[in-house]
């Protein structure tokens, strides 16, 4: 298989486009995304786990574009929801209710009462507290709550930043082993819960399979205990966190990962709910940005793009790396170690420091790469910029998934002194 978006001929390539042909349409600056890419990710993930019952609940927080959720939907996925927000965009993308898993430490009635009237898979259960509360809603509307208790593992996975490491006991995620049966056992009594399953998550970006084995025992050990107490469930939920290459290594192996753990469940009888986000959509995404400036001060090189933390914020706010390289590479031009950054009033605002790069010139055009998860949905409007456009390229089709916000756009909802409104 061809790496996505290759360089042939001296230009970078989306699909059956030249991205610098996207640029001259759309404008910059611009993600791009490979549907080819996506569903290639999403069939090597379904077909290693084809040995077991299971459902690949794509993690929406990576990417919510509506049209990649139809797309997925298209192939079958279903999806791992963290607000009343995601909830809206998939069931307007299509997504049945009963596809859908509902994670997060903070959810609020509003969004409990939402779920439980669409009629999701599970809640994905945080805390005692939250069951409480769970219980409560779906008493006062009268419809029995699906539930899962997410387990804290008090695993350390070696994840590349500390904020996306969930699984240990210092982190607010999950419920601590020790209390969950006692949680379990309240639950089974309540009439307006009904047990559905057991949920584990333990990081993200992780390219081992071993930690998510260490998890796994852990909870079909706790589904064994529970079954022998008279307490079933329907299904062990491993999460999400299968990471890929940013920097040109093998992303995770999920068919290892599969050979750990199908034959484990499917000898317990229980479904698989497995929650892929950035494994799914990763690779899939890049980021064209312009050059506006090459500016040098001291000994430090600075090339300044019309993009920065307000477009891609996983440099400045996890040291996230990501590979740039010029979308139409000059013959013969110079290499030098540059910071790449941003037009935001911050320091922290920079897509890559000390990176060797080949000198562009003004007005060149950058790919960087690797941003299909966590790229344009943690894209904000600071500084008053305005979010970029999404395009989605299908070998030689190409669609406007998302068009440029306009100043419009910036203002809308707001209200003047005088009770103006912008609409
Ligand atoms: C973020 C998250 C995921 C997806 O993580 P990826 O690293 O994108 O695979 C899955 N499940 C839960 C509960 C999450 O918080």
């Amino acid at each position: 298989m061809t790496p996505p978006f290759p360089l042939i001929d001296g230009e970078l390539w989306a699909g059956d486009c030249r991205v610098a042909d996207l640029v001259t349409e759309f404008g910059s600056p611009l993600y791009v995304y490979d549907a080819g890419v996506i569903e290639s990710a999403y069939r090597r993930f379904d077909d290693a786990f084809a040995g077991v019952d299971h459902l690949l609940a794509y993690s929406v927080k990576a990417n919510s574009n509506m049209e990649i959720l139809s797309r997925l939907r298209a192939l079958g996925a279903g999806a791992d929801i963290v607000s009343r927000g995601e909830l809206h965009r998939c069931l307007r993308a299509g997504f049945p209710a009963k596809d859908l898993v509902f994670a997060g430490v903070g959810k609020t009635e509003e969004e409990m009462e939402e779920a439980l009237e669409a009629g999701i898979l599970a809640f994905n259960v945080e805390s005692g507290e939250e069951l409480e509360a769970l219980g409560q809603v779906a008493k006062r509307i009268g419809t029995p709550a699906p539930v899962a208790l997410r387990v804290n593992p008090d695993i350390v996975a070696d994840t590349p930043h500390e904020y996306t490491r969930t699984g240990h006991g210092a982190t607010k995620f999950g419920i601590p082993v020790d209390r969950v049966l006692e949680l379990y056992r309240w639950a089974a009594d309540q009439p307006m819960l009904e047990i559905r399953g057991i949920d584990v998550h333990i990081g993200s970006q992780i390219l081992e399979p071993t930690p998510y084995q260490w998890a796994l025992d852990r909870v079909l050990d706790l589904a064994a205990t529970l079954h022998a107490e008279g307490i079933d469930l329907d299904f062990v939920d491993l999460g999400g966190g299968f990471g890929v290459g940013y920097e040109g290594e093998e992303a995770m192996s999920v068919e290892e990962l599969a050979a750990l753990v199908v034959p484990k469940v499917a000898e317990t009888g229980l479904r698989l709910i497995l929650e892929p986000g950035r494994f799914i959509v990763g690779e899939a995404g890049i980021l064209v940005t312009e050059v506006l400036y090459v500016k040098r001060s001291g000994s430090k090189t600075f090339v300044i793009t019309d993009s920065g933390m307000t477009e891609l914020i996983r440099p400045s706010h996890y040291q996230g790396f990501h590979r740039i390289e010029p979308v139409s590479p000059r013959e013969g031009a110079a290499h030098e170690v540059v910071d790449v950054v941003g037009p935001i009033c911050e320091t922290g605002d920079f897509l890559a420091r000390d990176r060797m790069l080949q000198m562009p010139e003004q007005g060149d055009l950058l790919a960087v790469h690797t941003v299909g998860a966590y790229g344009f949905v943690m894209a904000s409007n600071y500084n008053a910029r305005t979010k970029p456009a999404e395009v989605v390229v299908d070998g030689a089709d190409v669609t406007l998934a998302r068009r440029r916000e306009t100043l419009d756009d910036l203002l809308r909802g707001e209200a003047l002194a005088d009770g103006t409104i912008f609409s």
